[in-house]
């Protein structure tokens, strides 16, 4: 008789297993610079990038905005999502989410400058109500325009 088991290793992609530690190859990229290139270091040089104006116009500006929101938990996600809030949470997270844009397109390094490329992910963006999005949308074009981008990505999910 044949021995047909086979050593498998839990991977994040395909188990739910919490992995103590972000290490190269573990997950997604999920931001830039990715987890594996952050030191200690670096932190204080976020603010004094901010507070400096970008060295060219001609350098595309992206927005990332993350929707944590899903109907129900998939067994080889290992996103950070949510699946017990209700409309009145996701409409503070927007609120919260829209009031930190608004904030960050005051510094030097963003005032003035409109978006090239803007990805809705999550998460599932399409959970969120028309209504939220309409509002949580008129809020950021307001402060960053990207009526002129050359991308602009929103994640769906079939059931919504
Ligand atoms: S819809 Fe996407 S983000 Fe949400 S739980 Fe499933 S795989 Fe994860």
């Amino acid at each position: 008789m044949s021995d047909h088991s086979v050593d498998v290793s839990p991977e994040p992609a395909t188990s739910l297993q919490d992995w103590k530690e972000t290490e190269i190859g573990s997950v997604f990229v999920s931001n830039y610079p990715p987890y594996s290139f952050w030191n200690e270091g670096a932190v204080k040089d976020v603010p004094k990038i901010l507070d400096t104006p970008s060295p060219s116009e001609d350098i595309p500006l992206g927005l990332y905005l993350h929707i944590p929101f899903c109907r129900k938990r998939c067994k080889f996600c290992y996103f950070k999502v949510y699946t017990d809030k209700n409309a009145s949470d996701i409409r503070g997270y927007l609120d919260a989410l829209a009031t930190e844009i608004e904030n960050y397109s005051q510094k030097p390094r963003f005032r003035g400058r409109c978006l090239h490329f803007v990805y809705f992910g999550g998460g599932t963006p399409s959970y969120i109500s028309a209504k939220h999005l309409i509002e949580f949308v008129d809020r950021i074009k307001r402060v960053m325009p990207w009526d002129r981008a050359e991308e602009v990505v929103f994640e769906c999910e079939p059931g919504t």
